[in-house]
């Protein structure tokens, strides 16, 4: 999954012919100031971080701004923002247009169905998730004649337009279609579509590009903003890893067990920092790379959940022995083991020796963990 900063969205939307305001990205109060003041971007204008979490507008990531003064100070404030967890490092500049009407239009995919759906909604301007039911109009599309004209009129009888707005939907969605398919997006959402005037503009983009079409976009190979340094690594190295909020490590082998893992200390009132999946692998030394990548997330307490077979158990526990005298004392946290199955005795005599012991009941193991990790909060 690639998800791209609005104005990589809005690029996209802009070679398929969809409606957007004058845009300017900067990465720093000085470009910003210096956009306005040489007219790249008209004013009023509005300052918008990028960054890929949504509710910007209410989180105070969204400002206006009337003259090339106000320019600078909106970018300076937004550019000292980590917002949800991410630091602003680029911000969009737009003309600031006299809005009216914001509604909500998106193609994605229904996995239920297996088909794409058009989702419209006339409540826009707010995340779509906390929009009622009754008011979101959703309908499946046939891939193969694509967006038909009475989808699409159907599309804007449900966002109420009529005229120039209804005809301005007409081609707009077309584009959108167009753009759905080509960059084999799994999403592609405006919110908000402003009326403005006699027409529309796209005044928010977020696109996801799909991973299974990853071959057919290399122009996308190089964003991948998703990720966090330490993913990047991982990425590199071909090890599974994947950064969560909580705070807790998982060292898990197979994507079932590792999703089990994770689930099983949610049960228990624990919350999962970081995940690891070593899959098949007969190599101490790629374990204590991984393991030590695992180190630098700097989690609370570890939870390695292993059940042996290609992966034997003793690989395992000597990776993650060499690993644990790798990482300086002061940055130890406590490790829960629980090896199982493929040479399990080898493994658990290593961790002994180590002054690991192996847990093998999974329920006392997750428990003994969260408790490791300052318990459920
Ligand atoms: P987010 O979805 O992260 O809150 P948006 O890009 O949707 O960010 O912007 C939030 C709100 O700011 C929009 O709902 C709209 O009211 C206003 N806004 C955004 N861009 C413009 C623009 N170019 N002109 C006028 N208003 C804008
Ligand atoms: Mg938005």
């Amino acid at each position: 999954m690639v998800k791209l900063a609005e104005w990589r969205g809005k690029e996209i939307f802009r070679r398929y012919g969809i409606p957007l305001p004058p845009g300017h990205v900067v990465r720093s109060a000085d470009e910003a100031e210096a956009a306005a003041r040489s007219g790249a971007i008209p004013l009023p204008c509005v300052v918008k971080a990028q960054v890929l979490a949504g509710g910007r507008g209410k989180g105070g990531a969204v400002r206006f701004a009337n003259t090339p003064e106000e320019v600078r100070a909106a970018a300076t404030a937004i550019l000292g923002l980590e917002f949800k967890g991410e630091k602003v490092k680029e911000l969009l500049l737009e003309g600031k247009l006299p809005i009216g009407r914001e509604l909500y239009v998106s193609i994605t995919l229904d996995r239920s169905r297996r088909l794409p759906v058009l989702i419209t909604s006339g409540e826009g301007g707010v995340e779509i998730e906390s929009v009622a039911d009754d008011a979101i109009d959703r309908q499946p599309i046939d891939p193969f004649p694509g967006l038909a004209a009475y989808e699409r009129r159907r599309a804007a009888k449900s966002l109420g337009l009529t005229g120039g707005p209804a005809r301005a939907l007409d081609g707009l969605l077309q584009s959108l279609w167009r753009a759905f398919q080509g960059e084999d997006a799994e999403l592609v959402e405006i919110n908000p579509l402003a009326i403005v005037g006699d027409g529309l503009v796209a005044l928010d983009a977020k696109v996801i590009i799909e991973d299974d079409a990853a071959f057919r976009h290399p122009e996308y190979a190089e964003i991948r903003d998703d990720r966090t340094p330490l993913e990047e690594i991982a990425r590199e190295k071909e090890i599974a890893f994947v950064q969560l909020d909580g705070n807790i490590g998982v060292i898990a082998n197979g994507a079932g067990l590792t999703m089990a893992t994770l689930d099983v200390l949610k049960e228990f009132g624990g919350n999962p920092g970081v995940f690891l999946d070593l899959g098949g692998t007969d190599d101490p030394k790629k374990v204590t790379e991984a393991f030590l990548l695992m180190a630098q997330a700097k989690p609370r307490a570890v939870f390695l959940n292993i059940f042996g077979g290609v992966t034997r158990c003793d690989t395992v526990a000597k990776g993650l022995v060499d690993a644990m005298a790798q990482v300086p004392a002061a940055e130890r946290f406590p490790l829960v083991a629980r090896i199982r199955g493929n040479n399990e005795k080898e493994g658990i005599e290593i961790l002994r020796a180590a002054g690991i012991t192996s847990i093998p009941d999974l329920k006392s193991s997750a428990q003994a963990v969260v408790a490791a990790a300052g318990g459920a909060p």
